[in-house]
């Protein structure tokens, strides 16, 4: 552990007031470029054809290796081509383009019933439902349920901490009775003594709805958390609510978080059959002309979803996949929206002048993972890799709260990303 263990938190300008009351949107692309994509999984079994019929549904693809992660189609149509394209991950990745005929008709899926059924179907529906994260990280959630044990609190994540984004407190707003479903079905596999559904004090009428659907349910609760960054973040919520913390993974302290709208999604596709067809995200920033939450179908490009907005303000912008902080910056607005995203955020680009170092310990001050990015950035450039190794510079989580709080302008994030790269790469040629 870090000599220094951060204030972990910061009252953040939310400028969600840009978005939560308008009405949400809907757009139907007539193409789609599906991203065969699952994380550092690579090499997926391709299941369809060029000039396959395929409906909502149909598995187009599924990872066989450390995990097993299924890929549907988000609409119906015909596959028109199977190609290499740029992914929001930077990377050139498979894609399924389908010419969408607008129908969504639905592949004949099976479906669940969670009361009759026992934890084991519960984690086989769900593996195969290709249920990921919802909440950004999209990591396939069967895995936790799996290997879930002597489990004290399921907490379901609505925390929504970063900046602009509100689409998780919309979904529970319009929809909370197919959430409650999807936390019930969790609640048993965990086999949970509680569950504890966290969501931000500064939202009281979103509380409100929350515990009167949850009147009846005696192990369900709501836990109110302050409206700080990075609230929403897996150590510190885990530590907000249980005063305890974990090395690698929450299970070590009887924990599993899941986002709300990962549980909304786990009840489609145990209701309806349906996989994770579609997104609401919010689209937002000074970068867009009408900024609100648009469901758009996964592989809807970028640019639709933006110009369903009103498309930029500018031509000079920064495009994030996700919220200003954490969300990773995109080169190019033809790259699809994939299963983890939340949002879109478009920020001008405005120059910004650098000044040199004041020591003032700031981003150490803040860092949520308690790292020492100056030391981290200096150890870099001395390509000092057992010194990275031991400031722990794989525990950055890449929250962007260092950038944010220095006061001499410094990209100190980024900083340290680059000391991440360097660091991994150096650790891959070890092997
Ligand atoms: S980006 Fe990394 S180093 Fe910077 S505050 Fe966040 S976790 Fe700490
Ligand atoms: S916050 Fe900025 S100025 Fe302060 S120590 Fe960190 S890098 Fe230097």
């Amino acid at each position: 552990m870090s000599l220094f263990r951060g204030a972990m938190r910061v009252h953040l300008d939310g400028h969600k007031d840009l978005t939560e009351h308008k009405d949400v949107i809907s757009i139907n692309p007539s193409k789609v470029a599906i991203p065969l994509f699952a994380g550092a999984q690579m090499n997926p079994e391709i299941l369809v054809q060029v000039g396959d019929e395929v409906k909502v549904g149909t598995k187009l693809a599924q990872f066989n290796g450390n995990f097993i992660v299924p890929i549907y189609s988000s609409v119906s149509g015909t596959v028109e081509a199977i190609e290499d394209r740029m992914h929001q991950s930077l990377k050139k990745i498979k894609h399924v383009v389908i010419a969408s005929d607008l129908q969504y008709e639905e592949a004949n899926s099976p479906t669940i019933n969670y009361e009759t059924a026992t934890k084991e179907e519960l984690v086989d529906f769900m593996m195969n439902s290709g249920l990921i994260g919802c909440g950004g990280a999209g990591f396939p959630t069967y895995v936790k349920y799996k290997f879930a044990k002597d489990v004290d609190k399921l907490i379901i994540n609505a925390v929504e901490c970063e900046p602009y984004i509100t689409a998780d407190i919309k979904l529970i707003e319009a929809e909370f009775d197919t959430i409650l479903t999807g936390i019930k079905a969790m609640h048993k596999m965990s086999e949970a003594k509680e569950v504890l559904i966290a969501i931000k004090e500064s939202h009281p009428e979103t509380i409100k709805l929350v515990e009167e659907a949850i009147k009846d349910e005696k192990d369900i609760k709501v836990v109110k958390v302050p409206d700080v960054y990075p609230m929403g973040w897996e150590r510190t919520l885990v530590y907000q609510v249980t005063k305890k913390r974990y090395d690698r993974l929450p299970s070590e302290v009887g924990v599993i978080v899941d986002n709300s709208t990962t549980c909304y999604w786990f009840a489609k596709a145990m209701i309806n059959g349906e996989p994770i067809m579609n997104r609401m995200l919010t689209v937002s920033g000074d970068g867009v002309k009408e900024p609100c939450n648009v469901i758009a179908p996964i592989g809807s490009s970028v640019k639709e979803v933006v110009a369903a907005c009103g498309g930029y303000t500018s031509e000079d912008m920064i495009v994030c996949m996700g919220g200003p902080m954490m969300g990773g910056t995109i080169t190019t607005d033809l790259v699809s929206v994939d299963r983890q995203n939340n949002a879109i955020t478009c920020i001008e680009k405005k120059p910004v002048e650098e000044i040199a170092c004041l020591r003032c310990g700031s981003c150490s001050d803040n860092c949520p993972s308690g790292l020492q990015p100056v030391r981290i950035a200096q150890a870099n450039k001395l390509r000092d890799m057992d010194r990275l190794g031991k400031l722990e510079v794989l525990k950055c989580v890449e929250c962007g709260m260092c950038t944010y709080v220095c006061p001499s302008k410094i990209a100190v994030t980024e900083n340290v990303r680059r000391a991440k790269r360097a660091y991994n790469l150096a650790q891959a040629k070890k092997k």
